[in-house]
């Protein structure tokens, strides 16, 4: 112990001071705090019909959801899942949810029946909001369990509420609920460093934090504020959209622009049309955009920030994107859902601007400590400046944990609350951070994720296959995809094709396997953990030699 004393810590922390941060309040009055300043400001523009809210109307609105869940039946504690695509209902019904304590899990519409009964089941969800398309996937679900009941925002089909039931009610019926700060209020799901995904409880008081770390403070500009228009095409069932778009937007009184998916045609009139400021991406979207001969049909001269974050991004895609949008800077944040999910965010809009390098990933953000632990040892010791290791984050901004499950919590946040990424970087002389590998299993597909323990579950449960691993093969437009090394039980003569569909039929599109290997074994250590960094290189040589 005495000689653990003595070791160097090296701890890193924001260029910029540390802000006062109001994390007693629970996330919407957080959220509405300012809101007599910007009531009659447009706050959600609905892309595909022109409707506008303003700040006025979501806050009503979202109290008449309040009131409405509770109606229902909708307690303190209890769990909805909303499974939308971007939309109004979607701000109402995660903002309502939070006005009476209860719980918002946000799913991809896209998910397959099975995948989306997996985590109703699991994190509990009591009601399901919907829309019409999606609602069948989950028919099934609810009459199994015939507790959950299923809502449409648009025309509902049989056995299905509408969601006007939340809209006709009275906003003056909310219950008092007393809110404590360490309620959870968003439960995302996220595989994290290891296994299967599981549900990652931020608090009201995380998101406050996360939120008051981008746009408080001594910088009201940093990010974005009130005359900003942000472009809201990622998706707000992943945790990056629902922060640092939609809540970081309502804190500011930004006008928030809803897409329900990504098209280049469209996104581009919709910029031009509404004048975008601020463009949050992932890669596959500025690669898209960097590519297409339309960019210089349009006016896009509007757009002052991009930022991308979710997934790696080449200097090669930065330079190309700085050269076609010359108006705009491009700097990169990096999440992961744990961490509430910000870790680090160019500052290129701070008072006194600091120079955003290529490559980098901004700089820890405020109110927070960093560090990079040594990989190679297991000592915990912390590295200096430009030395690679894990990267670490600590601060009231981090999950509470894993929904039931502690043991995974504990090996993910350890006993002084530093939260353990799995990703590889390192912090340069200027306090930038530049993320080099990826230490933990996970796959991105454009940022989506990918849970090799998933589809590895799905591969062994087939009686013609022994073993099998996942791990990502690069690729230029999904940056990653999954590909499967398998080992066939004897006498089978199964084949590539076989087998990607037998996945494909269980999964959303961006889990489907790309390329299977066959293989005699798959490499373990003693320990039984699948050696994935020796058949990562396998691919790798595969990929050069092919
Ligand atoms: P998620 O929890 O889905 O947000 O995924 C988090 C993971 O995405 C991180 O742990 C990283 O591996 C990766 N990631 C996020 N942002 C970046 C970035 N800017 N550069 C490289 N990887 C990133």
């Amino acid at each position: 112990e005495a000689k653990n004393d003595q070791v160097q810590e090296f701890i890193f922390r924001s260029k910029l001071p540390d802000i006062y941060v109001p994390n007693h309040l629970p996330l919407h009055a957080y959220c509405f705090e300012n809101l007599s300043q910007f009531k009659d400001n447009p706050c959600l523009i609905n892309g595909s019909t022109g409707d506008i809210y303003t700040y006025g109307d979501v806050e009503l609105t979202s109290r008449k959801v309040a009131s409405g869940l509770h109606k229902l039946g909708i307690q303190k504690g209890d769990v909805i899942m909303i499974l939308l695509q971007n939309s109004p209902e979607f701000v109402f019904a995660f903002l309502g949810a939070s006005f009476i304590g209860a719980t918002s899990t946000t799913a991809n519409p896209f998910y397959t029946p099975a995948e989306i009964a997996k985590q109703a089941t699991a994190s509990k969800a009591k009601l399901i909001i919907t829309q019409a398309v999606y609602a069948e996937k989950v028919q099934q679900f609810a009459k199994e369990n015939v507790h959950v009941k299923i809502m449409t925002i648009d025309s509902p089909p049989e056995n299905c509420l509408h969601f006007s039931e939340l809209t006709n009610s009275d906003e003056n019926d909310i219950p008092a609920v007393k809110i404590n700060p360490d309620d959870v209020v968003a439960l995302p799901y996220s595989s994290g460093t290891t296994g299967l995904p599981k549900g990652v409880m931020l608090t009201h008081k995380g998101l406050v934090t996360s939120v008051a770390q981008q746009v408080d403070g001594e910088n009201p500009n940093l990010y974005f504020h009130e005359k900003d228009v942000i472009l809201c095409v990622l998706p707000l069932f992943h945790i990056y959209s629902l922060n640092s778009v939609l809540l970081c937007g309502l804190r500011v009184g930004s006008a928030i622009l809803l897409m329900q998916k990504f098209e280049i045609l469209t996104l581009m009139e919709l910029v031009q049309k509404y004048k975008v400021t601020i463009a949050p991406f992932v890669p596959p979207i500025v690669l898209a955009i960097a590519k297409s001969p339309l960019v210089d049909k349009y006016d896009l001269s509007s757009i002052r920030t991009v930022m991308s974050g979710a997934a790696p991004m080449g200097k090669e895609l930065e330079d190309t994107v700085r050269a076609k949008l010359p108006h705009a800077i491009l700097g990169q944040g990096y999440g992961m859902t744990e961490a509430g999910p910000v870790l680090s965010m160019c500052l290129a809009f701070a008072k006194e601007p600091f120079e955003i390098k290529s490559g980098a990933c901004g700089t820890v953000v405020r109110n927070a400590e960093m560090k990079i632990v040594d990989p190679d040892t297991d000592t915990g010791n912390s590295l200096p400046r430009n030395q690679a290791g894990e990267i670490c984050i600590r601060g009231s901004q981090i999950m509470k944990g894993y929904l039931n499950d502690p043991e995974a919590t504990e090996r993910t946040i350890d006993k002084d609350g530093w939260l353990h990424t799995g990703d590889i970087g390192y912090i340069d002389d200027d306090d930038e951070l530049f993320i080099v590998d990826r230490l933990k299993e996970l796959i991105k597909y454009k940022g989506f994720q990918v849970a090799p323990a998933e589809l590895e579950a799905m591969l062994i449960a087939h009686p013609n296959i022994s073993d099998a691993a996942v791990v990502p093969m690069k690729d230029e437009a999904a940056g990653e995809v999954p590909v499967a090394f398998v080992v066939r039980s004897n006498g089978s003569k199964i084949t590539e094709d076989e087998i990607r569909q037998y996945i494909s039929k269980q999964v959303v599109f961006y889990k489907r396997i790309s390329r299977v290997f066959f293989t005699e074994a798959i490499p373990k250590a003693p320990s039984g953990k699948i050696l994935r960094k020796d058949l990562r290189a396998r691919i790798a040589a595969d990929l050069r030699i092919g």
